[in-house]
């Protein structure tokens, strides 16, 4: 875990619980004879231990640190508020609002949502160590006991690696990522740091590094998710994910990195980071023939809506955010192989007019896909109604025009909370939403070149 720049995860939605570790957290109760001292020194052997993890990390890596890393502990009520202070100064007030607004409007949460709440008690559940990149320092619990920070500190120096070289801050970027491009980095992100934690902490105790960790570590993350009593347990999925899904996926993907390139190939990732979830989900993807996500642009539904709305989001929905979507409707299975064929999908969400709480229209939500081939739009499209029909109704007055969806070819359109009367016209907008490549896309750059 670390705490990057956006901490929930990207620009748009996912409030990502990056700030998190992981693993080694696991389950931390917490020590009477806590290690720290009161000055918020590290003591002599967990001082020890971070040195010991920062040359094993360097040496693993062939990447030198290029200045000393801070490492401090701090207690319980510094950890929450410094959180807290980051969590405001990346998302303020208002972007918290507009992005439960947006995962509400999607299904992924009840409305009116306390996402900031969510999070502040997740952080605290789950989080024994950090590495802040704007201070670029460690930071430990005094509360943690010594056995747990000693596996954290193998993790966030590695976070403290990345940054040196990569710079963490431009990864996850909110203004500059999609969510997606943001969950995918952050797989890449953790994948490193808890695949170099995991066999560092395995040559010491003289086992065998196993392969597959990335698979084991998500059963172990989601039995971890149904421990009754901790925050995970109760969230929505989605925030769930958040914390499992760039451990479990980014651990796999960065294995097959380096089953196929060794540690210099993941260098390059860094450089040349995943678009998308799809990426990380099917490594071949990336490392083979490239498939980056088709982008739309979508017209400015604005002139359409009531005098006085506003978009709160304009954003791509990945794979593993779909999958996440359709299983509880369809069951992680169907909604893994309804997921498979996507290709991109990019929406926006407007806001009414705001009226007092509860009363008048609720949000717009249109969005574009495009899918691998008709068959994979077909697919998404049954599994997408059955998760919309799934959600409970939310009374509206006035009511909005039915929910719309429809595949023409290897698209689907969906638009919902339409007001009725200018559903029409928000529909045939919609529809002219123009296709266009992926920034990153090679063909992008040469107007002559398609992507096949
Ligand atoms: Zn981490």
């Amino acid at each position: 875990m670390t705490v990057h720049r956006s901490r929930f995860t990207v620009h748009g939605s996912q409030f990502t619980i990056r700030a998190v570790t992981l693993l080694a957290l696991a389950g931390a109760a917490l020590a009477d004879d806590p290690p720290g001292g009161a000055a918020g020194l590290l003591d002599a052997r967990l001082a020890a231990a971070c040195d010991a993890a920062a040359r094993a990390a360097a040496e693993t890596r062939g990447l030198p640190f290029l200045r000393p890393v801070g490492r401090r502990v701090a207690s319980r009520e510094e950890f929450a508020r410094h959180v807290g202070e980051v969590v405001d100064r990346d998302f303020p007030r208002e972007r918290q609002r507009e992005i439960a607004l947006s995962l509400a409007a999607w299904g992924f949460l009840p409305e009116g949502y306390d996402l900031r709440a969510t999070y502040m008690e997740m952080f605290a559940d789950e989080v024994v160590g950090y590495y802040d990149p704007r201070e670029g320092e460690l930071v430990l619990l005094r509360e943690a006991p010594a056995d747990v920070l000693e596996r954290v500190v193998g993790h966030e120096v590695v976070h403290a690696l990345q940054d040196q070289h990569f710079g963490l801050e431009g990864l996850v970027r909110p203004d500059r990522n999609t969510d997606d491009e943001a969950w995918a980095h952050a797989a890449v992100v953790e994948g490193e740091a808890t695949l170099l934690e995991s066999e560092g902490s395995a040559r010491r105790t003289g086992e065998r590094a196993e392969p597959g960790l990335g698979a084991r570590l998500r059963r172990l993350l989601e039995e971890r998710a149904r421990t009754v009593g901790r925050t995970i347990a109760r969230v929505p999925p989605l925030l769930r994910e958040n914390l499992i899904f760039p451990y479990a996926e980014g651990t796999a993907f960065v294995e097959e990195v380096r089953r196929r390139f060794g540690w210099p190939g993941l260098t390059l990732v860094f450089w040349d980071p995943p678009a998308s979830t799809e990426q990380v989900l099917h490594p071949e993807r990336y490392m083979e023939r490239r498939d980056f996500p088709t982008r739309f642009r979508i017209p400015d539904l604005g002139p359409l809506l009531p005098p006085g709305s506003r978009r709160a989001e304009a954003n791509v929905l990945g794979e593993h955010a779909v999958k996440v979507l359709l299983a509880p409707a369809v069951g992680a299975e169907a909604a893994a192989a309804a997921a498979d064929g996507w290709d991109g999908i990019e929406f926006v969400v407007w806001e009414a007019p705001r009226r007092p709480p509860g009363a008048g229209p609720g949000p717009v939500l249109a969005f574009a896909s495009a899918w691998d081939s008709e068959g994979d739009a077909a697919a998404f499209a049954a599994a997408y109604e059955k998760a919309r029909a799934a959600r409970p109704a939310v009374p509206r007055d006035p009511a909005p025009a039915p929910p719309r969806l429809e595949r023409r070819g290897d698209l689907v359109f969906g638009l919902e909370g339409a007001p009725a009367d200018p559903a029409e016209a928000l529909w045939e907008a919609l529809v002219r939403s123009e296709r266009v490549l992926h920034p990153r896309d090679p063909g992008a750059r040469d107007p002559g070149a398609r992507r096949g």
